[in-house]
Formats: C-alpha cells, structure tokens, sequence
C-alpha cells in the first residue's frame, strides 16, 4: 500500500517537473524570440501567444490592453485565442497534430496581418476601449490599485456587471498590470475560457513572471517605434517626410496589386509661394508651410498618408480610393486653403491626380503621371485640380 502511494507520488512530482521544465523551455523561447524583433505588434503577438502555446503555460485566450494618453482610454491592442468552442477545438487539434511550435504561431501572425482571415477573438479585443475612470471596475483597479487580479469561481459573482468580465463573457481569469517607466501602461489577461480548467498558484506566479518579462519588451519596442515615427515625420510639418512616402506608396501598391483595389495619388504644390517668401521673410514662410500643412492633413481621411514631399510640394497616398473620390478629396483641400487666410494673405495650390491601376502600372510613372497633372494645373492658371 504504501509502495503504492510513493509511486503515485512520484508520478505526480514527475509530472509537475515535466510541467515546469516546459513552461521554463518556453519562458526561455520567448524572451530569445523577444529579441529578435522590435516591431510593437510582433512582441505583442509573441507574448500572447506564449501564453496560450499548448507546450507553454497553455491559457485558452490571452488578451493585451494598452492605455492611450491622448484619449483617456485603454484599448485592446490584441486578443490571442479562438472565441467559440468550435473554433478552440479546431486551433488546438491543428496544433497537436501538426505539432506546430511557437515559431509556427508567430508566422502565422504574418498572414492575418497581409490580410488572411482575422480570428474572431482578435477582432473583438481590438474594437474594445474603456475610460480610465473607476466605472471601468476591474480594468481600473488592476490598473492603479491593485495590480495583480486573480478572479475565481467563487469570487466571480461580485464583478456579474463588470464592463470587462461583460464584454469577454469571463468567468475565472488573471489580470495584471503593465508597467512601464514607473507607470501602469496596460493590462494583460488571460482564461481558460473552453476548458474551464481552474488556474493554479503555479500558473499565476509563472504569469505575473511573464508579464514582468513583457513589460520590459513592449517598453523597448515603444521606444523603437518612437524614434522610427520620428525618423519618417518631416519637422517642420510633422506630415510623413520623402522617404517615409516611398516607402508606404510601396507597400501600398504591393497591397492594392495583390487585393485588386484602387489607390489614387495626389501632387500639391502651393501657388506663387516664392512670392511670399520674399515680401514676408522665410520665418513666415516656415509658418505659412506649417499651418497649409495642417489644412491638408485636416481634409485628408484617416487611412490616407499625407506626406512633404519636398519645399513646398505636398503628396497624399489615397488607398482603396477610386479617381472620381481623389477629385472630391482634391477639392476639398484645394478650397480650404483658398478659404482660411494664413497671416492675413490668401493662398492657393495646385493640385494633380492620377490613379492606380488605371493610370499608371508602377511606381515611377504613378509618379510622374500624377505630377504631369500638377503641372497642367500650373500651366492651366493654378488653384485648381487637374485629373491626369
Ligand atoms: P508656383 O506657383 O509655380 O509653384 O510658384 P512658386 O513660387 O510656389 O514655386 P517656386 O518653385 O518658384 O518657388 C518655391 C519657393 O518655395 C522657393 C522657396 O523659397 C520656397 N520654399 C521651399 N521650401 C521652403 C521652406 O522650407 N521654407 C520656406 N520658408 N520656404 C520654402
Ligand atoms: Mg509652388
Ligand atoms: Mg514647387
């Protein structure tokens, strides 16, 4: 009997060493793989799926909220796992028998982001946003009060009205604060929403290590992507400077080739600017440029990419926009600044507009078909839009 029980015994401390050996060989893979990217929303990906990985720490859906101090809210950045039943059994069955690994996973980040079907968890996060206000309940006190939240079965009944445990339709979970530079900075959550199996302290202390670890790596990549951000702006306007332009005309004809949808280019050139340079000074020149540059921004739609492209030469990417919506958004521009003085004078600009695929095949003559526009504008007696 008692042989019998030290043998159990035995079989459980070699189960619970293979468990921690695993989730310790994935605690290793990840922060190796941590390092080999800078990019936001890669590291991202890489944390939450560790935390979901079958070989890892194995939670059924894993969520990250970031806090957006412009608006006062804290938004879903991501959600790793499969919202139904379903699906979950379809996700993990694919993985066990094809025994993908995390690097498997972070590829397939690859297709959902060049636009492979977005997984319906993924999509619901994302569209989540909540005040940072006490209203938010448990996102507020995880945030700035407590820090670390392990909700149970028995415990789960307070918190029927949270907005958080609402909108996840959670039951027991983990949440824990992000911090970054001495702030909170977000949330991470995770549950095992299908399996309903119950967290452990061994998953809750291997998690709280794991948040540590991701905090570090989204502050490292916050800081990339910053400097990146400010390398593509141009300084004087703080539109996406030359460089920044092809590279995303680029990338948007890559995308617009592969999906099959238009992209329309506008050239802007402001009318007689020398003119004013000259009678005003080039300080008042510099503000001229400045506050025209707001204008344009202000018209153009938020998926539009509004660059300088040079002196005071402008350009707006247009993607998913056909030639007929480029004229109406050309227009607006060319009207605003006609309307709004900018220290006490009137300006006008020039504005030509040619599209894709329609106009032009490749990059360079897309280019130089939408300038061939700007100039006719010129030679057509400025302030106006002319469609190549
Ligand atoms: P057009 O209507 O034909 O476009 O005439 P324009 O005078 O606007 O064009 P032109 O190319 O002859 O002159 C452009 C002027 O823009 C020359 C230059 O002094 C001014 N400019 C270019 N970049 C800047 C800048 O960064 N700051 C200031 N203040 N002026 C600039
Ligand atoms: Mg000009
Ligand atoms: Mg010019």
């Amino acid at each position: 009997m008692l042989f019998i029980a030290i043998m159990r015994e035995l079989d459980r401390l070699k189960e619970d060493i293979e468990k921690v050996r695993s989730q310790f060989y994935i605690f290793y893979e990840l922060t190796k793989m941590m390092r080999t990217t800078l990019r936001l929303d890669e590291i991202v990906y890489i944390i939450l799926t560790g935390l979901t990985a079958g070989q890892g720490l194995g939670f059924n859906r894993a969520a990250l909220f970031l806090v957006d101090e412009q608006t006062n809210l804290i938004k879903g950045s991501m959600g790793i796992g499969p919202i139904n039943a379903k699906e979950a059994a379809g996700i993990w069955s694919h993985i066990e028998e094809e025994e993908k690994d995390l690097y498997a996973l972070i590829k397939n980040y690859h297709r959902i982001k060049e636009g492979g079907a977005k997984p319906k968890f993924m999509e619901v996060v994302q569209n989540l946003s909540f005040p940072l206000t006490k209203e938010s309940g448990i996102i507020y006190d995880a945030l700035y009060e407590i820090g670390h939240l392990h909700i149970t079965q028995e415990t789960l009944g307070k918190f029927r009205d949270d907005p958080l445990v609402e909108k996840l339709d959670l039951n027991e979970f983990l949440v824990a604060s992000v911090w970054i530079r001495n702030h909170p900075a977000g949330l991470i959550l995770v549950d095992n929403f299908f399996t309903g199996k119950k967290i452990t302290d061994e998953d809750t202390r291997i998690f709280n290590m794991f948040v540590d670890q991701a905090a570090g790596a989204i502050e490292n990549s916050q800081k990339y992507e910053d400097t990146l951000t400010k390398a593509h702006t141009d300084a004087l306007t703080s539109l996406w400077n030359y460089g920044y332009f092809q590279y995303r005309l680029d990338e948007e004809l890559a995308q617009a080739k592969a999906k099959n949808y238009p992209i329309s280019l506008l050239m802007i050139d402001i009318d007689d600017f020398k003119k004013f340079n000259d009678r005003r000074g080039h300080i008042q020149g510099d503000n001229a440029l400045r506050m025209i540059s707001t204008i344009i921004r202000e018209n153009c739609r938020r998926i539009d990419i509004a660059c300088r492209y040079g002196g005071e030469e402008f350009s707006a990417i247009l993607p998913y926009t056909p030639k007929e919506e480029a004229h109406t958004l050309a227009q607006r521009i060319r009207k605003s600044v006609k309307r709004n003085p900018i220290l006490n004078e009137h300006f006008t600009v020039s504005i030509g507009v040619a599209s894709f695929p329609q106009d032009a095949p490749d990059k360079e003559t897309f280019i130089s078909k939408s300038d061939q526009a700007l100039y006719l504008a010129k030679g057509a007696g400025k302030d106006k839009v002319i469609l190549i």
